[in-house]
């Protein structure tokens, strides 16, 4: 992989050096955590990922899919309450 093929390699992260890096050992880009590797290794070299890799992906999918759906409902609750808190200043003001 050359640093013109797409902008995603190593050399063009400026944290590519950090010691607890992480790296992908296809392409050697550089992680913060085995779970951001094995959430790019699925999305980008699914092809030629081995059976534990391919666990490893869909564990920290799932993961990742569990993580945004709380999020939204913690946005949306949010939101809500922000909507009743200004209704309810509105009307009393
Ligand atoms: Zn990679």
């Amino acid at each position: 992989m050359t640093a013109t093929d797409g902008g995603d390699s190593a050399d063009d992260l400026e944290y590519a050096d950090a010691p607890d890096a992480v790296v992908c050992e296809y392409c050697g880009a550089p992680f913060a955590d085995e779970e951001l590797r094995a959430l790019h290794r699925g999305h980008a070299h699914s092809d030629a990922l081995t059976d534990d890799q391919r666990a490893a992906f869909e564990a920290a999918y799932q993961d990742e899919q569990a993580e945004i759906r709380q999020f939204r409902l913690k946005a949306l609750g949010l939101l809500v309450l922000l909507y009743f808190v200004f209704l309810m200043g509105y009307a009393l003001v």
